[in-house]
């Protein structure tokens, strides 16, 4: 089981899967802003726990996605799709993870602000 945990501990996430192999940094508009590592999960498998008055989304452009903060310490903790046909796919920011060392995980760089490809091979 990873957990996530905000820093002022009010957004906690459980998630039911394996360590993910890789993280990515995406260079897209907004996540080179927050400076998260994404690791991606079939939402089902993501437990958040915070009542909804504690979170903030931001959404911009097309609003496929949502960015989910604590509305307290400002913590970005996840992306949820806001698409029905997405749905099942989250982003989750391993940042926050409390019980993972992500230090040992390979980051992988995401092109996202241009041609939507990694730049590793
Ligand atoms: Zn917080």
């Amino acid at each position: 089981m990873i957990e996530s945990s905000c820093h002022c501990g009010i957004l906690k996430i459980q998630i039911d899967a394996e360590v993910p192999a890789t993280l990515t940094s995406c260079s897209c508009s907004i996540c080179s802003r927050y400076g998260s590592l994404m690791a991606y999960f079939s939402s089902e498998n993501v437990k958040i726990s915070a009542v909804p008055s504690s979170v903030q989304k931001y959404c911009w452009g097309d609003e496929q996605i949502a960015f989910v903060r604590c509305s307290k310490c400002g913590c970005l903790s996840h992306w949820e799709s806001l698409d029905p046909k997405g749905a099942d796919r989250m982003g989750v920011n391993a940042r926050l993870f409390t019980n993972v060392d992500i230090e040992k995980i390979q980051v992988r760089r995401f092109d996202g602000a241009d041609t939507w490809k990694f730049l590793d091979k």
